[in-house]
């Protein structure tokens, strides 16, 4: 005989147990088993921000919020009106977990340790008696005729009333393959948040130098991103650099990561201003060696290797350079061009740009609009954040409107 009224939830990880959490608090009397391919739980919580993990960010207008997802922002913003990043404060320090706004409006547990979120979770499901399985790798789900699904590993069947599919972003297409024979079409996955690879550049010999604040953008398209940029040992890095590979994930990948970045090392600065900014330098000081004499936010390592780019010798005096090296220079402070020849993980925080296509899921109950009874949270849909807590947000939001909805069993 199947068991009744049984919710099961695919994958324990973040958006596994909160989809969880959140069904006992709005059904209590449903059964709830979270079914894990591997040995552990939440891995990706505890290795998250460093093993501090970054909760969310203290974005508090939904629609500003919505902005940081290259994919997905338009559908979590109506999504946000049910539960957003002050409902994701709120819900941890009513269960005593104090957290931190930085500076970057990125938040944190006060303790400042992953640990303390998933020791939170796993009390939680110990109190609302949730059941955990774990070397459970679904390899199929079936619908069978009474509506109800029958899932199966390599070695077990289980039966479920209604599923909450969360098991994350893979790089590969073959790690969706068995939702697709469900009848849900993949955005093709990708990888997003990367830092940019520039073998054999002279620029990396700046190794550790940062810019407070830039612009770049990828030649010959209209995508830009400003925001610190650290020069590696490998290339660019930085803020920046990262929010520029998520917004161009897909862009990026059809060029086969082989592109030209121009950078803006005086951030949105106006070619104007600078010339303005440069000729009362001349005036002013113009009997001072130009490499000694750097006017903008930037080491003087870095000042002289653009100086260098700009075919302009560093021992000359500011009035010996020229209204060409004015020019030179200016281009370069403002369009400085990089060849970029692959891509490096950024300290392997990637996340998955694709996944289940969102226009086949209700975001008001996050419910298949393919198959009913079966619903999606986290990042197995086409949804990513850039870097911040901004990826977390997403799971907890929908992983909460998944379970708020799942109970509605007929
Ligand atoms: C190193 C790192 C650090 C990060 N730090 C942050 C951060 O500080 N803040 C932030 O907002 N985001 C961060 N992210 C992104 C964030 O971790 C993810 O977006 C988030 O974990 C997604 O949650 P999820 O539950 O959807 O997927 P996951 O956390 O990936 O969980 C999916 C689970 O499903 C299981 N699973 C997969 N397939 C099956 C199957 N067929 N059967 C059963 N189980 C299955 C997996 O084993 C896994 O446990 C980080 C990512 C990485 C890699």
């Amino acid at each position: 005989m199947k068991d009744s009224k049984k919710v099961v939830i695919v994958g324990g990880g973040a958006a596994g147990f909160f989809s969880a959490l959140s069904t006992k608090e709005h059904f209590p009397h449903l059964d709830v088993l979270i079914v894990e391919k591997s040995t552990k739980l939440l891995s990706k919580v505890k290795v998250s921000g460093g093993g501090r993990c970054n909760v969310t960010n203290a974005c508090f207008d939904n629609k500003e919020l919505a902005k940081f997802y290259p994919r997905g922002g338009n559908s979590l913003r109506k999504a946000f009106e049910q539960f957003n990043a002050q409902s994701t404060m709120d819900w941890f320090q009513k269960r005593n977990i104090p957290l931190t706004i930085m500076e970057d409006n990125c938040v944190f547990p006060k303790s400042n340790d992953s640990q303390t979120i998933i020791d939170c979770f796993l009390k939680e499901c110990i109190s609302k008696n949730i059941q955990i399985k774990t070397q459970f790798g679904v390899q199929s789900i079936e619908v069978l005729s009474d509506g109800t699904f029958l899932i199966r590993s390599s070695t077990e069947e289980i039966t479920a009333d209604k599923v909450i599919i969360t098991t994350g972003g893979h790089p590969k297409r073959s790690g969706w393959e068995w939702i697709e024979k469900m009848g849900h079409s993949i955005v093709e996955p990708l990888p997003s948040l990367f830092t940019f690879n520039m073998p054999q550049n002279p620029v990396s010999a700046l190794m550790g130098n940062v810019v407070e604040e830039t612009t770049v953008r990828i030649e010959a398209t209209k995508l830009m991103a400003n925001g610190p940029l650290l020069i590696t040992h490998w290339g660019m890095s930085g803020p920046a650099v990262l929010k520029l590979s998520a917004w161009g994930a897909r862009l990026l990948a059809d060029k086969n990561y082989h592109f030209s970045i121009l950078v803006n090392w005086l951030n949105e600065r106006k070619e104007n201003d600078v010339r303005l900014e440069i000729e009362k330098v001349i005036e002013g000081h113009g009997g001072k060696m130009i490499g000694n004499l750097n006017p903008y936010p930037m080491t003087n390592r870095l000042w002289n290797f653009l100086l260098q780019k700009s075919l302009i010798e560093p021992s000359h005096r500011w009035k010996e350079i020229g209204k060409k090296g004015v020019n030179r220079l200016v281009n370069i402070l403002l369009n400085d061009r990089y060849e970029v020849s692959g891509k490096t993980t950024f300290k392997e925080e990637f996340v998955t740009a694709g996944g289940i296509a969102l226009e086949e899921v209700d975001f008001k109950s996050m419910e298949s609009r393919v198959v009913p009874g079966l619903f999606f949270a986290g990042e197995v849909l086409d949804i990513d954040g850039v870097t911040g807590g901004f990826n977390f947000q997403a799971a907890w939001t929908t992983a909460w409107i998944a379970g708020k909805n799942v109970g509605s069993i007929d």
